[in-house]
C-alpha cells in the first residue's frame, strides 16, 4: 500500500470554470484586441483607442465636479459600494486581462475600494479644486492605482482626464461605468485609453492643471519635460515609480520567516510590484542553509493559469516583458550565474521563477520587472558598505530587513534611504490610511497614496482664513 504523506503539497490542477464575460467585440472605430497574458489566443476583449479629436474634446469639455463636497463623498462612497457589489466580474477581469491571480485580484478590488473611501472622506469643503487633472496609470494595479489617483482627485473637484495601461483598458473601462453609475459626471470624468502617444498628448497641454503618474521612472521624466515645455509653471507632477529593492538577511534571522518573505516579496503577482524584493543580501555565515531553504520554498511554488486557485505565480503582463525577463535570464545563465529555477507552463507569457547569483546591487543596472530574484552574500564587516551600495542605486522604494538584533534595526532603518521600510516581515502592502505607500529619490515625488497628504495636493491651497 502506498502510504500517503502529507508534506504540504498542494493539489494542482483545480480550475473553476471561466466565467463566460462578453466583452464588446462589435466593430469599433480604433479597435484594438486586448489578450489574456495566461492564453495569448484568448481575446478578452476590445478597446476603442482615443482619436486626437476625442482626446481634443475631452480637453475642451472637462469640467471639475461642481458638487458639494457632502455629495461627492456621498457618490465616491456609492462607487466604493458599486465595485463591491460587482466584485465577481472585476476579478475576471482583472485574471483574464492582468493575468492577476485570484487572492491578488481580491487585495488588489480591497485597495480600490479602501482608496475610495479614504478620499471621501478626506474632503473637506476648504479645499479647492485645481482644475483639470491627467491621471496615467499602469498595468501592474490597473484598478487600484487607477482609482486611486483619480479618487483623490475627484473627491478635491477637479475634472479628471484618465489614461489606462494599453495592456489594461478593460478594467479601467469597467470602473468608469461603476464611477459614472454611481453619479460621477461624464465631464469630471473621462476615460482616454490608448498607448503612451495619448498620454503624451494629455500632458503637454497647457489647461491641464497637473498630473498624476505611476510607471516606469523613464516616463516620469519624459513627463516632466512635457509638462515643462507645455503646461503653466508650477503645474504639479505626482510621480511614482519603479525600485530596485534589496532586503538585507543578517545570521540572527529566523530563516524560515525569512525564507517565506523572501518568496513573497520577490514572487507574489510574478513579481510585478514596484515595491517587489529584487535584490537579497544574506550574511554569508548561514547563507548556505538559507539558499537550500530557498531553493525548497521556489519548488513549491504553483506557476501557472491566474485563475486556478491553487496559483501562486501568473504570467507576466505581455510579450515584451516577456521578451525582456527571458533575455535577462539567458544572460544570467550564460554566466553561469542561475542559483535556481523551476519549471513552468510552455504557452502563455510564463516566465519561471528564477533566482540568481549576484556579487552586489551594483550589479543591477536596471528593475527587472518578473519573478528574478537577485542574491549576494555579505561578511558582517561588510554590512556598511552594502547600505551604501543599496542607497547609491539612487531609488528609494522599498526596503526589508531579517534580524533579531534590535540595535541593528535602529541604526539599519536610520541609514537605508526607502519610503517604505519592512522589518522581520514580507516586503509587501501598504494600508490606505494607516500605512501609505511611496518613495524616494527616483522612485518618485511624494506625496504617498494613501497618506494624509495625497489628496491636499490635487487642491489648490485654501483661501486663507
Ligand atoms: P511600464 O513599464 O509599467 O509599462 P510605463 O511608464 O511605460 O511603465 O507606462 C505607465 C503608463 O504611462 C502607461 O499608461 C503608459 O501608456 C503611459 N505612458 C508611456 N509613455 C508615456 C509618455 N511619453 N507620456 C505619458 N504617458 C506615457
Amino acid at each position: 500500500n502506498s502510504r500517503t504523506v502529507l508534506q504540504n503539497a498542494k493539489f494542482k490542477g483545480h480550475a473553476l470554470t471561466t466565467a463566460a464575460h462578453k466583452y464588446p467585440k462589435a466593430k469599433l472605430q480604433n479597435a484594438q484586441p486586448v489578450k489574456n497574458p495566461a492564453m495569448p489566443g484568448d481575446v478578452v476583449g476590445q478597446v476603442q483607442v482615443a482619436t486626437e479629436k476625442e482626446i481634443a474634446t475631452a480637453l475642451d469639455t472637462a469640467t471639475p465636479w461642481q458638487a458639494d463636497v457632502a455629495t461627492r463623498a456621498e457618490i465616491l462612497n456609492a462607487a466604493a459600494d458599486a465595485f463591491e457589489a460587482n466584485a465577481g466580474e472585476l476579478f475576471a477581469i482583472l485574471t483574464r486581462e492582468a493575468g492577476k491571480s485570484l487572492p491578488d485580484a481580491v487585495a488588489e478590488l480591497r485597495e480600490a475600494v479602501d482608496f475610495l473611501r479614504y478620499y471621501a472622506a478626506q474632503a473637506t469643503s476648504q479645499q479647492q479644486a485645481r482644475g483639470i487633472w491627467t491621471c496615467i496609470s499602469p498595468w501592474n494595479f490597473p484598478l487600484a492605482i487607477f482609482t486611486g489617483q483619480i479618487a483623490a482627485a475627484l473627491a478635491a473637484g477637479n475634472a479628471v482626464l484618465a489614461k489606462p495601461a494599453e495592456q489594461t483598458p478593460l478594467i479601467a473601462t469597467r470602473a468608469t461605468a461603476l464611477l459614472h453609475d454611481a453619479g460621477v459626471p461624464p465631464s469630471a470624468l473621462q476615460l482616454l485609453p490608448g498607448g503612451g502617444d495619448v498620454g503624451a498628448a494629455l500632458t503637454a497641454d497647457a489647461r491641464i492643471n497637473g498630473v498624476a503618474f505611476t510607471g516606469s521612472t523613464a516616463t516620469a521624466m519624459k513627463i516632466r519635460s512635457t509638462m515643462a515645455a507645455n503646461c503653466a509653471p508650477g503645474t504639479p507632477l505626482i510621480a511614482e515609480t519603479g525600485g530596485l529593492n534589496a532586503m538585507i538577511v543578517d545570521s540572527t534571522a529566523l530563516p524560515e520567516h525569512a525564507v517565506r518573505d523572501i518568496i513573497n516579496g520577490a514572487f507574489q503577482s510574478a513579481g510585478q510590484r514596484c515595491s517587489a524584493l529584487r535584490c537579497l543580501y544574506v550574511q554569508e555565515d548561514i547563507a548556505d542553509n538559507l539558499l537550500k531553504m530557498l531553493k525548497g520554498a521556489m519548488n513549491e511554488l504553483n506557476v501557472g493559469d491566474p485563475w486556478h486557485l491553487s496559483t501562486d505565480v501568473g504570467p507576466v503582463i505581455d510579450e515584451a516583458a516577456y521578451t525582456g525577463i527571458a533575455n535577462h535570464i539567458a544572460q544570467a545563465a550564460s554566466e553561469g550565474r542561475i542559483l535556481h529555477q523551476i519549471k513552468v507552463p510552455s504557452t502563455g507569457y510564463f516566465i519561471a521563477p528564477t533566482a540568481i547569483r549576484i556579487d552586489g546591487i551594483a550589479d543591477m543596472t536596471k528593475e527587472i520587472f518578473g519573478p528574478v530574484l537577485h542574491v549576494a552574500t555579505f561578511k558582517s564587516s561588510e554590512l556598511d558598505d552594502v547600505i551604501n551600495a543599496i542607497n547609491a542605486t539612487g531609488y528609494g522604494l522599498t526596503f526589508g530587513l531579517h534580524t533579531r538584533i534590535d540595535d541593528r534595526v535602529q541604526t539599519i532603518v536610520e541609514k537605508v534611504h526607502a519610503g517604505n521600510i519592512y522589518v522581520n516581515r514580507d516586503q509587501i502592502g501598504a494600508i490606505v490610511g494607516s500605512q501609505p505607500f511611496g518613495g524616494e529619490g527616483l522612485s518618485g515625488t511624494g506625496p504617498k497614496a494613501g497618506g494624509p497628504h495625497y489628496l491636499p495636493r490635487f487642491a489648490a491651497r485654501p483661501a486663507p482664513q
